[in-house]
């Protein structure tokens, strides 16, 4: 391929995931690599992606950000997790948090636990406690608490700012070297023979040449997809989804530790609390509503005044298998996009410029790193795609189209033998790359209203007195230290994260 040795740098596009890198970079590589940003303030960046998972704190801790500057200056709160409204069914919710469900027991996992009292419940008549009631984060979400403290460790997320983001991150690579060069990229130029990007042209009659380029040109992908042709893989016949509606909305009440995902006839809404303003749109299948059907749906639905007007925002869910080619890898959205759902967009920069640190070419491009690196971004797509479906498939609404379809249609083999082994006998094992845990897998499915026909044996062994106090004792353990948790908004507040005034 390349046996250029790499010490120039050059990232293309300055949006989340631009100055995700840049940051990293500037932190992570020797000086003696020089790292050149190009973005166009008369091109916008997405301007959406305001929810994240838990791993973003690992990121941030790699690159020695204050967590209270970094919320202070991107407007954040905290997320325990997603509240999943009308998805099983309509009127009904549930959460799927970032905490562990139960405890880890002698014998097994504890949703064979859950199941066995459930089932002990149905053939007594007596009412059981909800899944969700044996998980702490879970429980102080949906009292809106929250507590940050090293004796009481919560498995935390932020809602943030996604301007204000790239913007804080900006400031942090720009302070750490990063040279910024404002224009629009009108071409891109290549060596003959292999095909090797050299340098970008500018409108403005610069020439950016470099020894390696990261393409964070969003859906645009200036670099991988227009100059180098690395195919894209088309997902739309699991993910109905291809459009979104996206505005802000004034903020009406204190901030919820969690995301809001709210299903809708053909597509689901989201809002997303930050501490100034509400992130809110509405994703959607074109093939079952049209514009109108969505903005109206999303309109009648905001939880405040909008403070801007809504943008339309289309998207083919798939991934380009190849995000690294030549002398180029795509992060962000030119390497490919799901959908919202679940919030794993911004993780999955994260993964990919973690892992690109892993291989990076001071010695020139070699294939089996690029191979590999490639293998690793597939099968994290895979596992996060065979998730996102989940959630679609496994509902029990009959009341329109969209819903059906998702019902009926045919998932993917490796997601259907999981469903199967989750129905016959609830067992989850986890695929290479997946990022959601068993936790995850079982909250949601349960969420969605899939309860297995059978589950591990092994729980039934537990005496009842013992079983009896070991579910009890958990209930109690959890309900006592939410009580005693402070408000979201409070906690904010007290510890200077939040203008008092706001
Ligand atoms: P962009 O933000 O589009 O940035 C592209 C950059 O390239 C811009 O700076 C632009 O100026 C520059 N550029 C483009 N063309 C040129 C040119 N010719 N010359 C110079 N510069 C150029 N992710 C999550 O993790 N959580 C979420 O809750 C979430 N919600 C989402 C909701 C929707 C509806 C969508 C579509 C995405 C969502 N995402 C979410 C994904 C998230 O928004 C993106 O992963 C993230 O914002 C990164 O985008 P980006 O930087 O790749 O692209």
């Amino acid at each position: 391929m390349s046996n250029t040795h790499v010490k120039h740098l050059v990232i293309a596009g300055g949006g989340t995931a631009g100055w995700m890198t840049a940051a990293a970079v500037s932190k992570l590589l020797p000086s003696s690599v020089k790292v050149t940003l190009v973005e166009s303030d008369d091109i916008a960046t997405v301007g959406v992606g305001e929810a994240t998972i838990p791993p973003i704190r690992t990121f941030h801790k790699l690159l020695g950000i204050d967590e209270l500057e970094f919320m202070q200056q991107t407007q954040a709160t905290f997320k325990l997790g997603i509240e999943f409204s009308n998805w099983k069914a309509k009127g009904d919710a549930y959460i799927h948090s970032f905490g562990v469900t139960g405890k880890e027991c002698w014998a097994g996992e504890f949703h064979h636990f859950y199941l066995r009292a459930l089932k002990e419940a149905e053939s007594s008549g007596a009412t059981t406690a909800s899944f969700g009631d044996y998980c702490y984060e879970l429980q102080a979400a949906k009292h809106a608490k929250f507590l940050h403290t090293k004796q009481a460790p919560m498995n935390f997320a932020y809602h943030l700012d996604a301007t204000a983001y790239a913007k804080y991150l900006r400031g942090f690579a720009e302070k750490n070297g990063i040279e910024r060069i404002e224009g629009k990229i009108i071409a891109v130029e290549q060596d003959a023979e292999t095909g090797n990007i050299q340098s970008l042209s500018l409108n403005n009659g610069q020439h950016v040449k470099g020894d390696f380029f990261i393409d964070c040109t969003g859906f645009r992908a200036l670099l991988i997809d227009q100059a180098l042709r690395s195919p894209y893989e088309d997902w739309s016949q699991w993910l109905f989804c291809d459009s979104a509606y996206a505005v802000q909305t004034h903020s009406h009440q204190a901030p919820l530790p969690y995301t809001k995902s709210i299903a809708h006839g053909a597509g689901w809404q989201w809002q997303i609390p930050l501490q100034h303003r509400v992130g809110n749109g509405l994703v959607f299948s074109s093939h079952f509503w049209d514009d109108k059907q969505a903005l109206d749906t999303l309109i009648s639905n905001l939880p405040g005044d909008p403070i801007n007007e809504p943008r339309k925002i289309a998207f083919t869910p798939g991934v380009r298998p190849e995000a690294w080619r030549n002398n180029c890898l795509a992060i962000g959205l030119s390497s490919g996009f799901i959908e919202p759902l679940e919030s794993t967009s911004i993780h999955l920069i994260m993964t990919s410029i973690v892992r690109f640190m892993r291989v990076f070419p001071f010695d020139g491009v070699m294939p089996s790193l690029v191979n590999e690196f490639n293998q690793k971004w597939q099968s994290e797509m895979l596992a996060i795609r065979d998730f996102i479906i989940m959630h679609y498939k496994v509902n029990q609404r009959n009341d329109s189209e969209f819903w059906r379809a998702c019902q009926q249609m045919a998932v993917p083999d490796s997601l259907a033998h999981k469903l199967q082994l989750f129905e016959e006998s609830a067992r989850v094992f986890l695929d290479d790359g997946d990022i959601f845990r068993v936790d995850s897998w079982t909250q949601v499915l349960i969420g969605q209203g899939l309860i297995p026909r059978a589950y591990h044996r092994i729980a039934d062994e537990m005496p009842d007195s013992e079983f009896e106090n070991f579910l009890g004792g958990m209930l109690s353990t959890i309900n006592h230290a939410v009580t005693k948790l402070p408000i979201h908004e409070a906690f904010l507040k007290h510890n200077k994260i939040m203008n008092t005034d706001i």
